[in-house]
């Protein structure tokens, strides 16, 4: 049985503001106040797991553990089926640069690896987003939330973030990049593993 959450506040162990804005977004029909990691002088833990559920714990107990509030943390990353699913849970150290991250150099050399292993196409490829809610008593609940779809080349599109210009969700002719945000929030991995969230946890 999946536990319903039936508090008034939430602890988001996120960093990013963006996100922190769109789970508010989430909560408020719910009466549920969200509460953020920066708000609470949060330290960011080392993800050292290698899954997004690992990490995306890591982040939710540490939260749990300072602040004694039920949390909820996320983990994110692009799988490329020719890859063998990588850069995965390693996406945003695959833009790693000594100059922060550049996801120009990341999606190039991911073009890179898949023209080397003459990779046919569509170079199918999959965003995850897990959610990981955990409260004080050890509980927890998973979400896990996907989308489809192909890598294209060159990139296209402006908006977004990360490989948002090399990835073409399945039913669509354009990248995440070129998509308007609010209909990329109804469709992408993060939305999906909201909605089984709400679905489970406070339906
Ligand atoms: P994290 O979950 O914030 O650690 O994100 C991991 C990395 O996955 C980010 O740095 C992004 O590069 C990538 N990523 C996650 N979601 C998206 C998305 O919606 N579009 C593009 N890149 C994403």
């Amino acid at each position: 049985m999946t536990r319903k959450f039936d508090g008034t506040r939430i602890l988001i162990a996120t960093h990013n503001a963006g996100k922190l804005e769109e789970m508010e977004q989430l909560f408020a029909p719910h009466g549920v106040e969200v509460v953020g990691a920066a708000e609470m002088k949060l330290a960011e833990p080392v993800e050292t797991e290698d899954s997004f559920i690992g990490n995306a714990r890591i982040k939710a107990r540490a939260a749990v553990e300072a602040t004694g509030l039920p949390a909820l943390a996320d983990d994110s990353g692009i799988e490329v089926e020719a890859l063998d699913d990588a850069p995965g849970v390693y996406t945003a150290d695959w833009a790693e640069t000594p100059k922060g991250r550049d996801f120009i150099l990341a999606m190039t050399k991911t073009h890179e690896l898949l023209e080397a292993a003459n990779a046919p196409h569509p170079r199918k490829a999959r965003f995850r987003a897990t959610l990981v809610l955990a409260w004080p008593d050890g509980h927890e609940e998973v979400f896990d939330g996907r989308v489809n779809g192909t890598l294209v080349w060159p990139m296209r599109g402006a908006v977004g973030h990360g490989y948002d210009p090399m990835f073409q969700p399945d039913g669509y002719d354009i990248t995440f990049a070129e998509m308007d945000p609010a209909e990329k929030n109804r469709v992408s991995h993060r939305a999906d593993a909201f909605q089984k969230l709400i679905a489970g946890c406070l339906g």
